[in-house]
């Protein structure tokens, strides 16, 4: 495919790598395997599915191909490379440690195998990544304590573990749940952030608040609450933006129904994320202009605004950082 990168450039914040793995590689992996993958995927490389359930059966499909630890190397290689085509240069994904498990890979060969792939990607292709291993709610507390665990222990020896998350189904159990795992992440002095307000209220959000998150996975229910918005606000919160998702999942009713701009101008800082890109037909790129078509404004300045938003909200250390925002100022100068 060939595509012209944007010239201001682009970061991500918000993307699940399972759900980011492109249908050539899941093609390939399934006839390796053996694996029956009919109706899987349609013929411009996106995958098939109709409503919430559908999508995350063929979320599980699509991840159950990847059985070898080296399968994750390759997934994050070729994610992190797609990215930078499209003038990213740098990326956050979500790793599940459960998901990986259950596809037989064990937690720390998978993490490993992930920061191999992003190494490989930044060396050909200049790109930054890091990784933010994430709890499933729909799995329950204990398996959420895990996760952490696993998390904290691989990051003492893997630099590319930078933050913790939680995903999964909104509606299983408490955010607050994941309270203990989050305050030992915390100490352990990785980034937090949460899944809320996608498909609950305001309630969820100011849970995830309270588990000390700095940033918010969509969060754009929050536009319901004048005062929540307000808060999240005055305290710095970054949301993790979806608009392509929250489209296509029918999270919001429609594009002209998305609230980016009232929470945009209720001065919340917003960034714009793919989610899972092939599932949802959609890339960084795309979901990127849908945002700026959004919020209005001079394009540039709000392409520059969301990439900022971004490197600034990165679970990244300081100096590499700093070299993000400089490159991003190096292409605004010549613009
Ligand atoms: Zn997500």
């Amino acid at each position: 495919m060939t595509q012209t990168p944007s010239p201001i450039p682009l970061a991500e914040l918000h993307c699940h790598i399972e759900g980011a793995a492109p249908t050539d590689l899941v093609r390939e992996l399934a006839h390796r395997n053996g694996q029956d993958i009919t109706g899987l995927i349609n013929g411009e490389n996106g995958y098939i599915w109709s409503d919430f359930d559908s999508f995350l059966s063929a979320y599980d499909r699509v991840a159950s191909v990847f059985t070898r630890a080296e399968d994750y190397s390759n997934l994050a290689y070729a994610y992190a490379s797609g990215l930078a085509a499209q003038g990213a240069i740098y990326s956050e994904t979500f790793s599940s440690t459960d998901h990986a498990e259950q596809a037989g890979v064990e937690p720390m060969a998978y993490l490993n195998a992930l920061a191999d792939g992003i190494k490989r990607a930044e060396v050909d292709h200049g790109i930054v990544s890091r990784m933010i291993p994430t709890g499933v709610r729909h799995f329950g507390t204990q398996a959420i304590n895990r996760a952490a665990d696993i998390a904290i222990e691989a990051a003492k020896t893997n630099p590319l573990i930078a933050g913790f998350g939680i995903a999964g189904s909104e509606v299983a159990g408490s955010l607050l749940d994941a309270n203990d795992a989050f305050a030992r992440c915390a100490g352990a002095g990785l980034g937090l952030t949460a899944h809320a307000g996608e498909w609950t209220g305001p309630p969820t959000i100011r849970d995830a608040i309270s588990l000390g998150v700095t940033r918010i996975g969509h969060g754009v229910r929050a536009a319901e609450d004048e005062a929540l918005m307000a808060e999240i606000a005055a305290k710095g919160i970054t949301l993790e933006v979806c608009p392509v998702s929250n489209v296509v999942l029918n999270a919001v009713d429609g594009l002209d129904a998305h609230p980016a701009k009232q929470l945009h101008n209720a001065g919340i800082k917003l960034t714009a994320n793919s989610d899972d890109p092939p599932h949802f037909h959609t890339t960084l790129a795309k979901d990127v202009e849908t945002m700026v078509h959004l919020l209005g404004g001079d394009e540039t300045a709000m392409r520059a605004m969301l990439t900022r938003n971004a490197l600034n909200a990165a679970f990244v250390d300081e100096p590499t950082r700093q070299k993000l925002l400089g490159k991003l100022e190096t292409a605004l100068a010549s613009a």
